[in-house]
């Protein structure tokens, strides 16, 4: 484990290892094979899909940053979350939070309705709802904080200590924060996985996943499963997420110096009905994110007034802001929760979970505070026009 600052850590992946060339930079390496000394003289890779030395420099620097064992670099988000279900057999329990991201949301149901496993939803903040779940002897809790769309905080400490006690394992999705800003492995969860689709590569061209765990043999196992089914992600890939790693410290700083201001201004916005942003003193959670993460994030959710009319309004007169899924990207997106990244939560799981068709999540990117704000100034302005 690396002993310097995440800053210094997220620059330095794979800089300097190149024996061959001394290229600073990490080389891709896009050969799918690589040859044996002679029989049974393997080297250190033997094929690209069981493991990849691009990947594999990817996999430690995440690894590094999240203070973990062993880091198994995905081909998506998707296949760090299905890959966390290898740990379950027919018969084991996994609770989830009601709120979380509706792809995984929509994997966990449909798994847990083929018999893969059993499956708990509850509103983890509920202490009452969240003991009887884990009185049910669960292997896996999984949690995500900030969750998705409605920055809803957890306690990772105090949920990794009951459910421990309870003989269960922790997941963590730290999506929303990435490991600048949010360790959860250094707060007691056993695993911490991203969709490196987001801050981590941070440039909207890569999908992608990693999965970092605290214990070498679940980590190793972790990453057999991924060989076995052929979900690691592709050197191309790890080599772009790579590079994006390297700026994501000062992006994360401009994203959240940005999403502060943009908060504060829709906080006093007389279209918005409620803003939801862990870095409000009045969120409920607002200590909880204080003491678990660095800051509060480049991620904020709101109401509407005017209903669905209104967001339609807003999204057509917006210039600098994209309507699109995603997240974590240098550039602004602004999406509608409830028919897009939600759309496969049924109706009903979407209103117990608070995601209304007012609701509009926003990802600040870090162009000028500025531009961003006098964009959804006016477009503001024009949801409320009759
Ligand atoms: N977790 C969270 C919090 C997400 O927002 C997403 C995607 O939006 C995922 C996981 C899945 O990641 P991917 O889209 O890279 O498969």
């Amino acid at each position: 484990m690396s002993d310097k600052k995440n800053a210094t850590i997220a620059v330095r992946g794979g800089i300097n290892t190149d024996k061959h060339h001394g290229a600073v930079v990490a080389p891709i390496h896009l050969s799918s094979t690589y040859s044996l000394k002679g029989l049974n003289d393997k080297r250190q890779f033997d094929y690209s899909r069981t493991g990849n030395p691009t990947r594999s420099t990817f996999g430690q620097a995440i690894a590094d940053l999240e203070k973990g064992a062993v880091g198994v670099v995905t081909s998506t988000g998707m296949a760090a979350v299905h890959l966390i279900c290898q740990l379950l057999s027919v018969n084991d329990t996994i609770v989830i939070p009601h709120d979380c991201y509706g792809g995984s949301y929509r994997l966990f149901t449909h798994l847990a309705k083929r018999g893969q496993f059993k499956l708990i939803i509850v509103d983890q903040d509920d202490e009452q709802a969240l003991q009887q779940a884990l009185d049910q002897k669960p292997k896996l809790v999984l949690i995500e904080t900030p969750s998705n769309p409605l920055l809803r905080i957890v306690d990772i400490s105090k949920i990794c200590q009951k459910s421990h006690q309870a003989g269960a394992l922790v997941a963590v999705d730290n999506t929303f924060l990435s490991p600048i800003l949010q360790q959860p492995l250094t707060l007691g969860a056993d695993i911490v996985f991203h969709s490196t689709t987001k801050y981590i590569n941070g440039h909207s061209d890569v999908v992608g996943g990693v999965l970092v765990t605290k214990d070498v043999a679940i980590g190793e196992e972790l990453a057999w499963w991924a060989n076995c089914i052929g979900i690691t992600g592709s050197a191309f890939d790890s080599y772009l997420a790579l590079r994006g790693l390297k700026t994501l410290p000062v992006r994360i700083k401009q994203h959240q110096a940005n999403a502060d201001q943009v908060a504060a201004f829709l906080q006093e916005n007389t279209a918005i009905e409620k803003v939801y942003y862990p870095g409000f003193i009045t969120h409920p959670n607002h200590n909880v994110a204080k003491k678990q993460q660095e800051s509060a994030g480049g991620m904020l959710s709101f109401e509407i007034k005017g209903g669905i009319a209104a967001v339609e309004k807003l999204f057509a007169n917006l210039t600098l802001f994209t309507l699109a899924q995603s997240l974590g990207g240098v550039e602004s997106l602004i999406s509608h929760p409830s028919t897009m990244t939600h759309a496969s939560m049924e109706h009903s799981a979407q209103i117990e979970a608070g995601i209304t068709e007012s609701l509009v999540r926003i990802s600040v990117g870090i162009e000028d505070i500025d531009d961003i704000i006098a964009d959804l100034a006016q477009g503001l302005v024009a949801s409320q026009r009759q």
